[in-house]
């Protein structure tokens, strides 16, 4: 149930669990603040501090330091892997965090399209530690990014398979209720700790679904509450079309979002979107475009190379949260096409 603050350097994806494990033995930060935590529930604070804690109660925080940066909102989910009787309470798992009132939403991905930035969860026969935790039920790791430590490239939520099997539990201690376990661990997933407040689903073996105080505060402080309906669809891009050719000087143009204040833009050469299978969300650097804009087109400073293939893609910024992005569309740049430049 627990998570380790994983600091591992990307590319991550290949990275065996022990390496996260063991380079999670030195960070004891954990530890201390539940230590603490119990100390404080154990009942040892003086007469007034307890009063004045029941009148107004502890605002802990129960963030792990990390999150998805707002570009890679909405956070696609794959739970292609799940058995049949986990996934409908996965679903529920994320339309639950989905309602907590933030920016931040999670969206259940096409496996076949899911690429790098996303939540996976997967069963295994059995989970040696997490973070310090011996066999438990469930263990969510979070990747950063090598360059931006601060920041979630994607997330493994991997699953007792024997623990959570109802039909055979060993003892009363060892019953784990699934949808609970999956809400708590895709709150680790999405960059949140352990809560103190028995009342919160953050809340170590909580066992309930229901969000509490705590973690809608969180969520909503670490990815900004959200002001406004979400919008489901991706921008419809409009030129240049997938698979056509494209002039040099080109401004890339997409369908208007009605909600949106602005739009996430991605370039990246074909070169590029094959070596990294696809779009990384945070580019740094080796994509031609990525940027935001606030108006449904972009004209790229630059003009791009002759006989070139390139991918792009968009996304729509709104109060309400991103939208998903496009899904990436093709095409080749050729000195040919521009004097065809349908925005001439
Ligand atoms: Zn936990």
């Amino acid at each position: 149930m627990a998570v380790p603050a994983a600091r591992v350097p990307w590319p991550a994806l290949v990275l065996p669990v022990y390496a996260v494990a063991l380079s999670l033995a030195s960070k004891p930060t954990r530890g201390i603040g539940l230590l603490l935590a119990a100390v404080a529930l154990g009942g040892g604070l003086p007469a007034p501090a307890a009063a004045v804690r029941a009148s107004a109660p502890p605002r802990q925080p129960i963030v792990e330091g990390v999150r998805w940066p707002d570009v890679s909102l909405p956070v696609m989910v794959d739970l292609s892997e799940l058995p049949e009787e986990w996934q409908a309470p996965a679903r529920r798992a994320l339309t639950t965090w989905n309602g907590a009132g933030a920016r931040f939403w999670y969206l259940e991905a096409d496996p076949a399209s899911a690429g790098a930035n996303t939540v996976r969860l997967e069963v295994l026969d059995q989970i040696m530690t997490c973070g310090g935790q011996f066999q438990p039920a469930a263990c969510t790791y979070p990747f950063v990014y090598q360059l931006a430590p601060q920041q979630i490239s994607n997330a493994v939520v991997q699953l007792n398979r024997e623990r959570l099997r109802n039909d055979r539990p060993r003892r009363p201690l060892d019953i784990v209720y699934v949808p609970a376990l999956l809400t708590h661990e895709l709150g680790h997933a999405l960059g949140l700790g352990e809560a103190s407040q028995p009342t919160a689903a953050m809340f170590p073996s909580a066992l309930w679904t229901d969000l509490g105080e705590d973690d809608v505060r969180e969520i909503r402080a670490m990815y900004g509450a959200a002001d406004g309906p979400r919008t489901e669809q991706p921008p419809a891009p409009r030129q240049p079309a997938d698979g056509s050719a494209a002039p040099l000087q080109l401004a890339l143009a997409w369908e208007p979002v009605p909600a949106a204040f602005g739009y996430y833009v991605q370039v990246e050469t074909a070169a590029v979107y094959e070596s990294r299978g696809g779009f990384v969300d945070v580019g740094f650097g080796e994509y031609v475009v990525d940027t935001t804009t606030e108006r449904p087109d972009y004209a790229i400073p630059r003009p791009l190379a002759e006989s070139t293939e390139y991918y792009w893609r968009v996304k729509a910024r709104t109060a309400g949260g991103n939208s998903p992005w496009s899904a990436p569309a093709r095409f080749v740049a050729t000195a040919a096409a521009s004097e065809l430049s349908p925005l001439n």
